[in-house]
């Protein structure tokens, strides 16, 4: 593709060669312009420039696990202020003269995962829905069709915990359920603590909107009876366990799949801000209601999940939010996986 300033490249050398007097050679590099932008804009449409497209990829990446078939979907992206993050002053000082140079440094992504077993369809979170980064999220169910299914097939809906930004996509702002086929699963001690008048009541005044999305979306799932409570490690769907991650939130709870000897951890919030928090994994958010055992939680399965090599599903990890962790000095870096457009039988 050729444009103007290439043509005008192009005809200076041969101009100067010929020694012609400035003003002429003025006028011959005029009227070669011309010619090169009438050839430009003429018949040879190959030649014109291509408008760019700024349109993307639809937002799902499938994966094998065993036998399962792991489909993360996208819900849209965000940023992570430096000041949800809790840490030594050195540390966060660290953080917000970093982002001076680095400003993408806590970028962050919301992602949900569906899981098909072969005989349920099983959605792991939801999202944030149009309940959490005002009109930046809420993709899931688009990017759910875009990989070939519909949010009435959803059999069954396991919840990481009760922030809006992991089931906001459950339920629409005027109450209808997004999955009305599904039964949605959360741990017990979490329903019990969001969903409570009396706790609600009595905290803070910056918590209160958690509490209140935390009810509205599970008004019609309650109301449908299908919503669901566990308290152990009683059996959901074969090959699942159940993977208590106190701290973050009260009933904060991991879903852990096995297939045919491998294996897929969906963390929930872990972690928020990748780039820090694997350097530095006591270093916790201001949302961890329970600071020390968010720190004690994953201080303790970060090493556990470096040395197995298990695959981690991380909804707030860069899309597709899917990798592996890796020993690094004090702390631990992230492999994600790399991107395929084949399904891959491995
Ligand atoms: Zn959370
Ligand atoms: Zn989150």
């Amino acid at each position: 593709m050729m444009t103007i300033n290439e043509g005008r490249a192009m005809s200076s050398p041969v101009v100067r060669s010929r020694k012609v007097p400035k003003r002429n050679s003025m006028r011959l590099a005029a009227a070669l312009l011309a010619a090169v932008a009438s050839f430009v804009a003429g018949p040879s449409a190959g030649l014109a420039a291509a408008p760019q497209r700024h349109d993307q990829v639809p937002g799902f990446y499938r994966l094998k696990v065993g036998d399962l078939e792991v489909t993360a979907l996208f819900d849209g992206t965000g940023a992570f202020d430096p000041h949800w993050l809790n840490g030594t002053r050195a540390t966060i000082d660290g953080v917000v003269n970093a982002l001076h140079e680095d400003p993408h440094m806590l970028d962050v992504a919301d992602t949900s995962f569906l899981v098909n077993t072969g005989k349920q369809l099983i959605l792991v979170d939801a999202g944030a829905g149009t309940w959490w980064g005002g009109g930046a999220f809420g993709r899931l169910a688009g990017s759910l069709r875009s990989a070939g299914y519909t949010p009435e097939e959803v059999d069954i809906v396991l919840v990481t915990h009760l922030h809006s930004d992991h089931v906001g996509g459950l339920t629409t702002q005027d109450g209808k359920r997004v999955f009305p086929n599904a039964d949605v699963y959360v741990a017990k001690p979490e329903s019990d603590f969001w969903l409570s008048p009396e706790i609600a009541g009595k905290a803070p005044k910056d918590a209160q909107p958690f509490f209140q999305s935390a009810q509205a979306i599970a008004a019609p799932y309650i109301k449908a009876g299908k919503w669901h409570t566990f308290g152990g490690s009683e059996p959901i769907v074969d090959g699942l366990q159940l993977v208590p991650l106190p701290g973050h939130t009260p009933g904060h709870t991991g879903y852990e799949f096995s297939s045919k000897g491998q294996k897929i951890l969906f963390w929930g919030d872990i972690v928020h801000a990748l780039r820090v928090q694997l350097q530095h994994p006591e270093v916790t958010a201001i949302f961890d209601i329970d600071q020390t055992a968010a720190a004690a939680t994953r201080l303790q399965l970060l090493p556990k999940l470096a040395r197995e090599g298990v695959l981690v599903a991380g909804p707030h990890m860069n899309f597709p939010a899917v990798g592996r962790l890796r020993k690094e000095g004090s702390g631990y870096s992230w492999a994600p996986v790399v991107f395929t457009d084949r399904w891959d039988e491995k």
